[in-house]
């Protein structure tokens, strides 16, 4: 079947940015299955996979406004080191949870200074048009279970009957497939 709105999808990619560095690949490791038509992808992907079957291979190159957007220089800023309070030790890489611009967001530590942490909200990949080449491994039909939870349950079986929180994506080691074992 075609890749369509609601297809479970199965693919294999490896990704790499504008200077060609490789940045993920799933080839040496598990494929990535997704719900085809939920956002679970970045748009410009997705609507590259779009009608492909089982089989094709693909390269497309997806501008940064359909991938992780543009990069907002708002969404970078000074903060003063007193403003952590208890928290010792900041060093680049730590993640916090920020008011900027465009409401509360997930932010890095990019550099320190004397008495000023330097934060960022910009995904790390903003700004920046990325490279994916594709093959698609199989499209299925979603069942109705995965339809309701709005993801895809690895290999077809069930959720097991847990209470069903949103998977949380952002949370290390989480797919979105049961990486984090939240199914
Ligand atoms: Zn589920």
């Amino acid at each position: 079947m075609k890749i369509s709105k609601h297809a479970a999808v199965t693919i294999h990619y490896r990704l790499t940015d504008a200077q060609g560095l490789l940045l993920e690949s799933s080839f040496d490791s598990e494929p990535m299955i997704y719900l085809h038509g939920t956002e679970n992808l970045i748009p410009g992907l997705e609507n590259e996979l779009d009608g492909k079957v089982a089989g094709d291979k693909f390269e497309a190159t997806i501008p940064a406004d359909q991938a992780y957007g543009e990069y907002h220089d708002g969404l970078k800023q000074e903060v003063p080191l007193e403003a952590f309070g208890d928290i010792e030790d900041i060093v680049p890489g730590m993640r916090f949870i920020a008011e900027t611009e465009m409401g509360q967001r997930p932010v890095q530590v990019t550099e320190v200074k004397d008495d000023v942490v330097v934060v960022d909200g910009n995904h790390p990949l903003a700004g920046q048009a990325l490279t994916f080449n594709v093959e698609v491994v199989e499209v299925r039909e979603a069942t109705a279970e995965e339809l309701a939870h709005g993801h895809i349950h690895a290999h077809g079986g069930s959720c097991g009957g847990h209470d069903h929180e949103p998977c949380d994506t952002q949370k290390p080691g989480c797919d979105g497939n049961g990486g984090c074992g939240c199914h």
